[in-house]
C-alpha cells in the first residue's frame, strides 16, 4: 500500500518520517498518516494490474475486497480507518456523533446544499465515528468529563474569585446536568467576560503551580493550552475533563458523544471510516458548539484504559470495543510462522523489523502459496477478505486492522 501523510499543523516532523524511513525532521509537520479507504485520501494499493486507489478496489469487487460477512453487517465500504498520529501539538477539543446523529446530521447538511468540502460542514459522511487510540509513545489526553465533586475540588482548590461566580453551577448541582451547565455557560461567554475569566484562571494556575498544589498537573495542562490558544473556551473545558496519560502499549476507546483533545505523543488510531468531527474549541478549524451540545454526553466517566488480551495466535494482543466496524492488534512476530484466518478485509502495518507474508495454499494440490511479500518497516500490506488464510512471520511488531464482528 501506499499510504497518505495529512501535514496538518500540530504533527510533529520526526515520528512519521523515522517510522518511513525518510529525512527527519521532515520540512513540514507531519500529523497523520492514514492507511485505509477513506474517499477523502484513501490509500493505494499496488497489485499485478498496477497502482490502484484501495477505495476504488473495494468498490469495484467488495465481495473479494470485503467478503459476505462484512457486507452483509457493514456494508460495502471498508468499515474501519487506521491512522498514525504524531501530536506535536494539542488537537481540537471534540467529540464524534453516534450512527443516529450522523445520519441525521449528514442529511440535513446535505439538504442545505453546504458543499461537502466546505470547511463550514460538519458532517462529511452518515456514518459515527467510535474510535480507540493506542499509545506508541507516552501519549496525553484530555477524555471525557471527571466526577464532578472532584472536579469542583481542583476548582475550589484553584481559588479563582472570577471562576467562583460559575462553581455554583457544579457544586449545586454535582451531575451530568451540573456539567452540562457549567461547560454550556463556559463555552458560550462573550469574550468580554471569557477574557478577564481565562486571564484570572491562568494567573492562579500559575501561582498553584508554583507553591506544589496536589492538583498542579491539572493547572498545568490548563497553562499549557491557555498559551497555545489565548481566549478559546476550550481552555476552561480542559478543567471539567479527565487528564490521562497512556503509557506505550496501552489504549483508550472512545464512544460516541465523548469529550476529548489529545495533547502530544505518537499513536496508532484505529476508527470507523469517516471524518465526523464536531469541535469546541483548541483549534482554528471550524467550531460549532451547539451541534457539539447535541451530540455531548455530559454523564462523568471513568477512563477505561485498556492493556490488550490475547489473541487467536499466541504472538497476538487484542484491544477490545463494543465498535463492530474495527477490531485492533498488536502482533509480536518471532521467526516462526503464524497463520492468521480471517474471512473480512485486513491491513497490516509494520512497525518495526520486517513481515513475510504469504498465502497459505488452499488444497492439497495447490502448488505453494503464491510469492512472499517482505514488508519493511513503515509500509503497510492491504489483505482481501478472497486472499484466505496468511501465514506472517518476523521478526517484526505489527498492527492488525480488521472488522470488529463478533465471529
Ligand atoms: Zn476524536
Amino acid at each position: 500500500m501506499h499510504n497518505r501523510i495529512r501535514p496538518y499543523a500540530w504533527g510533529s516532523r520526526t515520528t512519521i518520517a523515522e517510522l518511513l524511513g525518510e529525512p527527519s525532521p521532515s520540512a513540514h509537520p507531519q500529523a497523520e498518516l492514514w492507511v485505509g479507504a477513506h474517499p477523502a485520501d484513501s490509500s493505494t494499493v499496488v497489485g499485478p494490474d498496477g497502482e490502484r486507489a484501495l477505495v476504488d478496489v473495494v468498490a469495484d469487487d467488495p465481495e473479494a475486497a470485503l467478503g459476505g460477512r462484512v457486507r452483509k453487517h457493514l456494508g460495502d465500504r471498508l468499515p474501519f480507518l487506521l491512522k498514525v498520529l504524531a501530536a506535536a501539538e494539542p488537537l481540537s477539543l471534540q467529540a464524534h456523533p453516534s450512527a443516529d446523529q450522523a445520519a441525521r446530521g449528514f442529511a440535513a447538511e446535505e439538504d442545505a446544499g453546504i458543499p461537502r468540502s466546505s470547511p463550514n460542514r460538519n458532517y462529511k459522511d452518515s456514518s459515527h465515528k467510535p474510535e480507540l487510540v493506542y499509545a506508541l509513545t507516552e501519549f496525553r489526553a484530555l477524555c471525557g468529563f471527571r466526577d464532578p465533586a472532584h472536579t469542583v475540588e481542583i476548582l475550589q482548590e484553584l481559588g479563582s474569585p472570577r471562576l467562583e461566580h460559575y462553581l455554583g453551577l457544579l457544586s449545586g448541582q454535582p451531575d451530568a446536568g451540573g456539567i452540562r451547565a457549567f461547560f454550556s455557560v463556559g463555552i458560550t461567554l462573550p469574550s468580554s467576560a471569557l477574557d478577564p475569566l481565562l486571564s484570572d484562571v491562568l494567573a492562579c494556575c500559575v501561582d498553584r503551580v508554583r507553591e506544589g498544589s496536589r492538583f498542579a498537573d491539572e493547572y498545568r495542562t490548563t497553562l499549557e493550552l491557555g498559551e497555545r490558544y489565548p481566549g478559546d473556551p476550550g481552555v476552561l473545558a480542559s478543567l471539567l475533563m479527565n487528564h490521562v496519560t497512556l503509557r506505550p502499549g496501552q489504549a483508550l476507546s472512545l464512544p460516541a458523544g465523548n469529550l476529548h483533545a489529545y495533547l502530544s505523543g505518537a499513536a496508532i488510531e484505529i476508527m470507523a471510516n469517516s471524518d465526523n468531527v464536531l469541535r469546541g474549541g483548541l483549534t482554528p478549524k471550524h467550531v460549532d458548539v451547539p451541534e457539539l451540545m447535541r451530540v455531548l454526553d455530559f454523564a462523568p466517566v471513568a477512563v477505561p484504559l485498556q492493556d490488550g488480551e490475547p489473541g487467536d495466535v499466541p504472538d497476538e494482543v487484542v484491544f477490545a470495543t463494543p465498535f463492530p466496524e474495527f477490531r485492533l492488534s498488536r502482533l509480536d512476530l518471532g521467526d516462526e510462522p503464524r497463520t492468521l484466518h480471517h474471512d473480512g478485509p485486513q491491513v497490516l502495518l509494520v512497525f518495526e523489523g520486517e513481515l513475510r507474508v504469504e498465502r497459505v495454499p488452499d488444497g492439497a494440490d495447490a502448488a505453494g502459496g503464491g510469492e512472499a511479500l517482505t514488508v519493511p518497516r513503515g509500509r503497510s500490506v492491504w489483505v482481501a477478505a478472497a486472499d484466505g488464510p496468511i501465514r506472517v512471520s518476523g521478526p517484526a511488531t505489527v498492527f492488525r486492522a480488521r472488522d470488529g464482528l463478533s465471529d
